[in-house]
């Protein structure tokens, strides 16, 4: 037997989809761009100029190469975030007079709800399709909902609350047939599942560093170049870097860190998503023995990281200010903000979960770091407190019935 405290780092990190900790080998990679090679890759005069573009560029290659795509069909951002208003907003304006409709979904990240709303009132409309009780949409609904003046369909690959993947290639397949561009937002999927950008007829992608063990402030765009490329209207005027897409001084540091990570998760590939998901079956048969639990995603298409459970009865809140040596999230952490709005999270409310259930659902995210002891701990931690929780609320009766 392993000295299993040996195996946990205290907070017990369970939040990886919001972020993750930096990979120690992508640190090191980094380093040096802060001390040595500090040149902008913009300076076409000396070595460091020079050293600092082919670096960058070396990266774009790997990054590139990791979705099948060419290194000219990299463009870098600061976020994901980013990434998903230069593809929305940059789409919008360049194809404004093909047509003014947009297609997406109502899980997708805000980064992508939140630029639909501004564009519709730029004079877009925008249909958001529902989306069954495991977070998929109807491939259906989508191609009836497709227009004439559609010039844009947009569905996330994974979704960072519950996990659900959706059938990238079959929308993909849709757009590409009726010739419309197709979107996705990858950042929760790349790095765990294995992403063509070819074989799935993706237009334009987005994902980010810091969700697959890299740095915060580095995004990249997937934007097609292939046969009538995509085009697109920047977002930000200036020195005109990257083709002219997104002005700005390339972060090199944060582009070599995330080509590190880039190499990193597909050099591990499947082997690390199955140790992963593996141990995430191994919390969730843990925590289903507790009773009255739901798991909230599609069990058949989920990312190997992700387990987002609701604790019928269980005020979550309570549970996370009593489990303090766990880090995870209540629903979602960008939903948890609005919780003095008295909102909770639009995915679930989307999968039909009800106000109350969703102030029992807990978001659960492994990732490369978590040991088997943390997810024993977790697993027994979480256990524990439910039961107790449980019988107490038996001998008190509740506010209601006192009332
Ligand atoms: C984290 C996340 C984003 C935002 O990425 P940033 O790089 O933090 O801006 C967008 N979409 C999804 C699905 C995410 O999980």
């Amino acid at each position: 037997m392993t000295n299993v405290t040996n195996d946990i780092r205290f907070p017990i990190y369970l939040d990886n989809h919001s972020t993750t900790r930096v990979d120690p080998r992508v640190v090191e990679a980094m380093l040096p761009y802060f001390t040595d090679h500090y040149g902008n890759a913009s300076s076409g005069e000396h070595r460091l100029g020079w050293h600092a573009k082919e670096s960058s560029e070396r990266a774009r290659g790997i990054i590139a190469g990791s979705v099948n795509a060419e290194s000219k069909e990299i463009v870098f951002t600061a976020s994901a975030t980013e990434s998903n208003n230069l593809a929305l907003k940059g789409i919008a304006e360049a194809y404004k007079d093909k047509g003014r409709h947009i297609v997406t979904c109502a899980t997708e990240h805000r980064s992508v709800l939140d630029v639909c709303s501004t564009l519709e009132t730029c004079g877009f409309r925008v249909s958001v399709l529902g989306v069954d009780n495991r977070g998929q949409i109807d491939l259906d609904e989508l191609e009836r909902t497709i227009t004439p003046g559609t010039i844009l369909v947009s569905v996330m690959m994974a979704n960072n609350e519950i996990g659900t993947i959706a059938p990238i290639a079959a929308i993909g397949a849709i757009c590409r047939e009726r010739g419309i561009l197709f979107h996705t937002d990858a950042s929760q999927a790349y790095g765990k599942i294995a992403i063509d950008v070819q074989e799935m007829n993706i237009d334009v992608m987005s994902i980010s560093a810091h969700k697959v063990y890299g740095p915060k402030g580095i995004g990249g765009l997937f934007v097609r170049r292939k046969q009538n490329g995509v085009r697109l209207i920047t977002q930000m005027d200036g020195g005109g870097q990257e083709f002219g897409l997104r002005s700005g001084t390339l972060n090199v540091p944060g582009i070599v860190g995330f080509a590190e990570a880039a190499a990193l998760a597909m050099r591990l590939g499947e082997e690390e998503q199955r140790r992963i998901a593996v141990l995430r079956d191994r919390l969730q048969m843990m925590l289903s023995a507790a009773g009255q639990t739901s798991i909230n995603g599609d069990e058949s298409a989920r990312l190997p990281n992700n387990l987002n459970v609701s604790f019928h009865g269980v005020v979550v809140k309570d549970a996370l200010a009593d489990i303090r040596e766990i880090a995870v999230s209540a629903g979602s952490a960008c939903a948890f903000e609005d919780a003095a709005a008295e909102q909770y999270s639009h995915v679930l409310q989307a999968i039909g979960i009800g106000r109350e259930q969703a102030a029992s659902t807990v978001r659960f995210g492994l990732g490369r770091f978590t040991t088997e002891a943390e997810i024993a701990y977790t697993g027994a931690r979480f256990t524990e407190f439910i039961h107790s929780y449980r019988s107490l609320s038996q001998h008190q009766p509740s506010a209601t019935e006192v009332s």
